[in-house]
């Protein structure tokens, strides 16, 4: 008798899904780059249409039968297995990039005359496409702010004459770049109030930031957990990608759209994923202690005004109490207000020698940007400056570098913004 024994997360990312005999006994998926697969018997092909077009249930332990690459591909099948299981999901669907897992996700579960609601501030794209391109298509949307309650947030929706169509709630947290904190579990009561038998609310969570490793919506009522690939899970700044966990009745939906727009990621991108997963645990744990050593130094640093970081929410507020809920980590994602405005923070940001400027995160490398100029420059300035994002912010995701290269980069950036102003003081 084998025994049994329930392995966690990180030690089947390496193997889980994927059956080496099937492929020359190597101990790594190959990269299957093929269009589509050969049938062995027309008998075959049939069964395999019958499950994948839904035309009947799936007998019990049926695989589902490879066809096309734009319907299924091992390398997505195998890394849709392995995402699924940090979220305890059903399912899981791919894609070529964050923002094509958020709007299938919208273009499926959204239509003409409904309301979603979101909070704010959504990531630019998202922010983008629910105000243009929903809107257009007469899809309303409604915001609402971090830290309201759950009676403000359905006064919004009584006000709004719509909230017997909402059909979506979808949120961002911890939200970009001032990581304000949305609460799940209330979010979850709001949809459970107004979900109808056949209208039911469905609630999207944008775990980009701290998923998978550090927050599990679906655990928290969430119906969908979206990630941009992009960042934490790919790792590397090396490929785009996304993925959006699920059930398994809301990601056959997810998929089927899926197979219609054709913006499932590649194989390629799929196998990048694979050997990213591997070490995803290991990585995020060490971006989060080097944040940790970096947040503690800035908020002693007199040139630094507020520090942004979930390691410094004080006990006893309604951010920490969501925070002790939703949250095993702070993460490693940072922001802080340099003293000072735009010039003070471009100084510093030009200094810095180690940590390199570019917009994105979650990767090896540390980077530090300028949300006011750079990823929020589209938000208007009145609805910027309402939730925290101003000149003086500076925002950096922490990589996985020696914490004493970071804090010695930012140390001698902050004497270049201190030596300038003595100079022209003079
Ligand atoms: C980057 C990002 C996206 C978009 O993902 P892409 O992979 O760039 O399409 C969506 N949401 C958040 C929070 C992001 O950071």
């Amino acid at each position: 008798m084998r025994k049994k024994h329930t392995f966690k997360p990180e030690s089947l990312m390496m193997s889980y899904g994927y059956k080496p005999a099937l492929s020359e006994g190597a101990i790594k998926s190959p990269i299957f780059l093929t269009s589509t697969f050969v049938f062995k018997t027309a008998e075959e092909g049939k069964a395999f249409f019958e499950v994948a077009y839904g035309l009947r249930e799936k007998y019990p332990h049926e695989e589902p039968g490879l066809i096309y690459s734009r319907i299924n591909n091992p390398d997505l099948e195998i890394l849709e297995n392995r995402l699924s299981l940090w979220d305890k999901a059903g399912d899981c669907a791919v894609f070529d990039s964050g923002m094509a897992a958020i709007v299938t996700v919208f273009l499926e579960f959204l239509k003409p005359g409904d309301l979603l609601l979101h909070s704010v501030p959504l990531y630019g794209g998202t922010d983008h496409f629910i105000h243009h391109f929903l809107a257009k298509i007469g899809v309303h949307t409604l915001g609402f702010k971090p830290y309201q309650r759950r009676n403000e947030i359905e006064a919004l929706l009584e006000q709004s004459g719509r909230a017997d169509r909402l059909a979506m709630i979808f949120i961002e947290t911890p939200a970009n770049p001032t990581n304000a904190l949305i609460d799940i579990e209330c979010c979850k009561k709001i949809a459970d109030r107004y979900s109808t038998e056949e209208r039911p609310v469905r609630l999207a969570v944008d775990n980009t930031f701290m998923g998978p490793i550090w927050q599990k919506p679906l655990k928290h009522g969430a119906d969908f957990s979206i990630y941009s690939a992009t960042k934490y899970i790919g790792g590397h700044s090396d490929l785009i990608a996304g993925a959006c966990c699920g059930s398994n009745e809301v990601i056959t939906r997810v998929k089927f759209l899926r197979t219609l727009l054709g913006n499932m990621a590649s194989p390629h991108t799929g196998w990048l994923l694979m050997r990213s997963l591997e070490t995803l645990k290991v990585r995020m744990e060490r971006q989060a202690k080097n944040a940790r050593r970096l947040a503690e130094y800035l908020n002693e640093h007199p040139k630094v005004e507020k520090v942004y970081y979930l390691g410094l929410i004080k006990p006893g507020t309604m951010a920490h109490e969501i925070y002790e809920r939703q949250y095993t980590s702070p993460g490693a994602m940072i922001s802080f207000d340099i003293r000072g405005g735009e010039a003070e923070a471009f100084r510093f940001i030009n200094a810095l020698q180690l940590i390199k400027l570019a917009v994105s995160l979650g990767g090896t490398e540390s980077l530090v940007e300028h949300p006011a100029t750079m990823t929020h420059a589209g938000v208007d300035k009145v609805h910027r400056e309402e939730v925290s994002i101003t000149e003086k912010l500076i925002r950096i995701s922490v990589g996985v570098e020696h914490y004493k290269d970071l804090i010695w980069d930012i140390k001698q950036a902050f004497e270049q913004v201190q030596g300038r102003e003595i100079q022209e003081s003079y």
